[in-house]
């Protein structure tokens, strides 16, 4: 492919204040180690990411319930090259694991050596601090 004449702008570090006031109780829910997903009243659909809204049969009326840690782990990358805001990140395992509910969560997974893991294992799903003290998520050993 030719190399197109360009000039490398300044490196931009963008901070993006994202709203959170129909997910705000997610959030809150996770600093005190407890993962939330919606459910709707009308049809009982479940959801993770929470929604506030239902895609099933078109309520806007949910209710938060917590969801288990239980997880069968579905499928798995081992991320090698990193994206540029992950680039101070050793290299990391990203999971899609299905939880005993029946809802599907993307998540790091962490404390398990590489050639451990397998699709169709056990993992725990914690919630978590990051260390600059973002609440997030990721799976983990089970005890
Ligand atoms: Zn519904």
């Amino acid at each position: 492919m030719a190399v197109m004449p360009s000039i490398k702008s300044r490196e931009v570090k963008i901070v993006q204040d994202i709203p959170i006031s129909k997910t705000l109780q997610f959030w809150e829910a996770l600093k005190q180690g407890k993962i939330l997903a919606t459910k709707c009243r009308k049809c009982g659909k479940l959801y993770f990411p929470p929604a506030a809204d239902c895609s099933n049969c078109l309520a806007s009326d949910m209710e938060w319930v917590e969801l288990s840690s239980e997880a069968t782990i579905e499928t798995f990358t081992h991320v090698v090259v990193r994206p540029t805001t992950f680039q101070q990140e050793k290299p990391y395992t990203v999971a899609i694991g299905k939880l005993k509910e029946g809802v599907r969560v993307l998540a790091w997974l962490t404390g398990f050596k590489l050639s451990e893991v397998k699709v169709g294992m056990k993992a725990k799903l914690v919630a978590k601090l990051t260390p600059e003290g973002r609440p997030t998520y990721e799976f983990t050993r089970p005890e």
